[in-house]
């Protein structure tokens, strides 16, 4: 394991125990100082002792680089290793066995934390078959959405990934944002070209609900979206749901073969248990995604399982069960 290993390793812990703030921020840019530093330079340091007169790196970093580059597994890591498992039991574990592949995630083409590579390198190493990228769309700015030509230019980037990883796959999507009126936010002929579309709504969550009820079921309708992703906006303890008719949202979604995602994200966790009740009333299909922003968040689909196998969710509902030939067919029609 290099250095540059053993922090990545480190942050997956960190994230997919959600620890954030200045922890997690101070290991990113330790990552990034060591990562930017010749190689020749750090095994110095290392043997001198000199690595944390190097602005961004603390005790800690400096610990794990020389430990790694001795050919030893860190201490810190180790612990982290065993204390930030992600626990699942034996009720959801057929559900977590069952998922394929995963359907919502990011990179740092909007404001995921790793590359392309490491997404679906981590997911591979997860035991996945594929995944979709659904980076955030342009309208999200605070997200660094991408606009058509960054869409076009990471499609050219997920080929060449695809040719590398076969038979592993990296399915083209985008998370669209679902604009006030409805519409969504990308052009028709991308939309289309897409692998699978996940759309949600990121703006104006306090609208009324009859106007947030059109705005959903205008998304849910339209032929290129695949899933409506975190439905309810709420975020536990932070945010509260919207508003809106959701027997008429969870219709459109069954009429047109829109999935309703089963948003892993530990803050998230929607839809909330009544609505996800109601959505299988409409014999909706359903996706189970991590949403992931960061490698350490794909191993998070187990919370989703957790909520499906408590409410009763048949697993042949769950469209990322499916191979990928099987999803990208039900997709296309
Ligand atoms: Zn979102
Ligand atoms: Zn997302």
């Amino acid at each position: 394991m290099t250095p540059v290993e053993a922090l990545e390793r480190v942050l997956h812990c960190l994230d997919r125990a959600h620890t954030g703030g200045f922890k997690t921020k101070a290991f990113a840019r330790a990552l990034d100082v060591v990562r930017a530093m010749p190689e020749a330079e750090l095994v110095e340091r290392a043997e001198n002792g000199s690595l944390t007169r190097v602005d961004g790196i603390g005790d800690a970093t400096a610990a794990i680089v020389t430990d790694a580059l001795r050919g030893e597994m860190p201490p810190y890591l180790e612990k982290l290793e065993r204390t930030t498992q992600i626990t699942l039991s034996p009720e959801a574990a057929p559900y977590r066995a069952a998922l394929r592949g995963d359907v919502h995630l990011h990179s740092t083409w909007s404001d995921g934390g790793a590359s392309t590579r490491r997404m679906a390198e981590t997911a591979r190493a997860l035991g996945h078959e594929y995944i979709v990228l659904t980076d955030h769309s342009a309208r999200l700015t605070i997200a660094h959405g991408l606009d058509r030509g960054r869409l076009l230019a990471q499609l050219d980037e997920l080929a060449g990934l695809n040719r590398e990883l076969s038979p592993f796959r990296v399915l083209t999507g985008m998370e669209v944002d679902i604009l006030e009126d409805g519409s969504l936010d990308l052009d028709d002929d991308l939309l289309a070209a897409l692998d699978f579309v996940v759309a949600s709504v990121h703006s104006k969550l306090r609208m009324e609900a009859k106007a947030m009820t059109r705005r959903m079921v205008a998304a849910a309708s339209s032929p290129h979206v695949d899933a409506l992703g975190h439905c309810t906006g709420r975020l536990i303890g932070k945010r509260p749901q919207s508003s809106f008719d959701a027997d008429a949202v969870f219709a459109a979604c069954a009429a047109n073969c829109t999935a309703v995602e089963i948003n892993s994200r530990p803050e998230r966790l929607d839809p909330p248990r009544e609505l996800l009740d109601l959505a299988l009333t409409h014999d909706c299909y359903l996706t189970i995604a991590s949403d992931a922003h960061a490698t350490g968040q794909l191993e998070w689909q187990p919370h989703g399982c957790e909520r499906a196998v408590e409410r009763g969710v048949p697993i042949e509902a769950i469209v990322n069960t499916w191979s990928a030939e099987a999803l990208l067919d039900w997709a296309g029609s």
